[in-house]
């Protein structure tokens, strides 16, 4: 078919020069959403890629992860965790600050939301310098998740996300950067 290859599937990503700031290239994947043949050859090719073994939890990053977590969980049939901004979530949360490629923010989780010992796959849209990844599995790590994985549909690899998840261990890959 004509989106055999992940190649095809990133020319329906486009990039949107100086958003939200002047000098970030924004990889906008609204338009992989709007392609609904699209979005689902993005997440069976990542779904390929895993083995569902390796996977208790999904947890998503919120907003856009929500979206590829959500497909995920329902294709495997695994739960999942949100991993919110502040002041989303109505029970106990941890939290953790953390600084963006344009800014600084901060992750919530539900206390309880994984048991010790639980393995989760931590997934978001995009991965640049892995901050905000990182401030989700020190959450989960926190409450005793082992954090094995790590699925994004793009990787911006000159900004060191994904080198730097790997080098905690966690297996890490992306569609496309
Ligand atoms: P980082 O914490 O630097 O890895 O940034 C990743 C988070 O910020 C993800 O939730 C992305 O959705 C968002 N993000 C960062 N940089 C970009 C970009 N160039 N294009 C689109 N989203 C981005």
């Amino acid at each position: 078919n004509e989106l055999a290859r992940n190649e095809d599937l990133a020319t329906l990503i486009r990039t949107i020069p100086d958003y939200p700031t002047a000098g970030i290239l924004f990889r906008d994947v609204s338009t992989l959403l709007l392609d609904g043949r699209g979005f689902r050859a993005a997440i069976d090719r990542m779904i390929a890629t895993i083995d569902p073994v390796d996977i208790d939890l999904i947890a998503g990053i919120e907003a856009r992860g929500f979206i590829v977590a959500s497909a995920m969980s329902y294709a495997l049939a695994k739960g999942k965790i949100m991993l919110r901004k502040p002041g989303k979530l109505p029970g106990n949360v941890v939290g953790m600050d953390y600084a963006l490629e344009y800014g600084t923010d901060r992750l919530e989780m539900h206390v309880g939301a994984v048991s010790p010992g639980q393995k989760v796959l931590i997934v978001d849209d995009l991965i640049a310098t892995g901050g905000t990844a990182q401030a989700g599995v020190a959450l989960l790590r926190g409450q005793g998740a082992l954090v094995l994985q790590a699925r994004f549909l793009v990787d911006l690899p000159d900004l060191g996300g994904g080198d730097r998840l790997r080098a905690q261990g966690i297996e890490t890959d992306a569609l496309c950067s």
